[in-house]
């Protein structure tokens, strides 16, 4: 086996990839047709094709308006879970949904929410993965919107859905505007995390953790500019759940060689590998193990200490953490083992 080969298949846990950024695009194409929907090109190939931030955005957001009945939240949750099982031996995912992207359109909690549990449901039948929920605060609702999102989702609560997380543009609206809505979440027993220090600064972490109470930090690749609060992450064992592919893109980063998770791992913080939005950066989880350890010249020991932090970070309980170590180690030890 060559290292590629073992990167792909080195076992796997994802938590930070966004359900509307997972969608095939031949999926997006017949969802459209069926719901009569217009497509800016007939070329599938083509519908995740774009030039700036502001293009993709837009694509995401016609990716979520053909999301309307609980089949289509079925049939594009399941195929997500299949394909990071299929391209990069995905064993457990912890996956953000946007429920005011899908409510604002007038599809019900309850609708979305049922949805995607059939369709994780189905995949762990078909392909032994097993995948929980968060449903993401968008930033540019206003606080009360997320609050009431969070209230209702707590009124929708499946056993899937175990947490509450942020994501949207991140500089013009700080995490402690949504205190009210963690609050309620932490109330109705969700977990917490947010996407912060992704285009801003330390301070947003700093406001994740002790305003909001988050356990984990999704990117969090700025908190470098401060020695102090990359102190205290290391320190408090905080994991940040990092994007190779899609930030290299976004910021536009030439290669993977410069990337911000290269200095997170020398200073010591506790780094995650995940895809964000597989399908709409042209990449899977496989890849982003493959393209990041090849570009940083990452060997087997740091390869390790990334799924195993992926094991650690995961919001699982004490047995159940304990028995995917065990797997996850085996796995790795047989692998290593076929390395060439
Ligand atoms: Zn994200």
């Amino acid at each position: 086996m060559n290292y590629e080969e073992y990167l792909r298949r080195v076992p796997k846990v994802e938590l930070h990839c966004h359900f509307e950024g997972t969608v095939r695009p031949a999926t997006f194409a017949d969802l459209a047709r069926q719901h009569d929907i217009a497509l800016p090109t007939s070329d599938v190939g083509k519908l995740y094709d774009y030039e700036t931030i502001y293009e993709f955005l837009k694509i995401f957001a016609m990716v979520s308006s053909t999301l309307i009945d609980r089949q289509d939240f079925a049939r594009a949750a399941y195929e997500s879970v299949a394909d990071g099982a299929t391209l990069g031996n995905l064993k457990y995912r912890e996956m953000f949904f946007n429920p005011t992207l899908h409510t604002r359109r007038g599809v019900a909690m309850a609708t979305i929410i049922d949805g995607l549990i059939d369709g994780i449901r189905e995949a762990e039948t078909d392909f032994g993965v097993r995948c929980r929920l968060i449903a993401d605060v968008y930033r540019q609702d206003e606080p009360a919107v997320a609050r009431q999102m969070v209230e209702d989702v707590l009124a929708c609560r499946r056993p899937e859905l175990i947490g509450l997380g942020m994501d949207g543009a991140e500089a013009p609206d700080p995490p402690e505007k949504f205190v009210d809505a963690y609050r309620v979440a932490a109330r109705g027993g969700l977990r917490l995390t947010s996407h912060a220090c992704e285009d801003a600064p330390p301070e947003n972490v700093t406001s994740c953790l002790d305003v909001l109470g988050c356990e984990r930090i999704d990117h969090g690749y700025h908190v470098l500019a401060s020695p102090e609060v990359t102190g205290r992450c290391r320190d408090e064992g905080i994991y940040f759940t990092c994007c190779p592919t899609s930030t290299a893109v976004v910021y536009g980063w030439p290669d993977l060689t410069g990337h911000p998770i290269k200095d997170m791992v020398a200073a010591g913080l506790q780094v995650t590998i995940n895809s964000d939005d597989p399908t709409m950066f042209h990449t899977d989880i496989g890849r982003e193990y493959v393209d990041l350890c090849g570009a940083l010249g990452y060997q087997v020991e740091q390869v390790r200490t990334f799924v195993l932090n992926g094991v650690d970070a995961a919001w699982l309980d004490d047995t159940d953490r304990a028995a995917m170590r065990a797997d996850f180690t085996k796995e790795l030890d047989e692998l290593e083992q076929q390395l060439a």
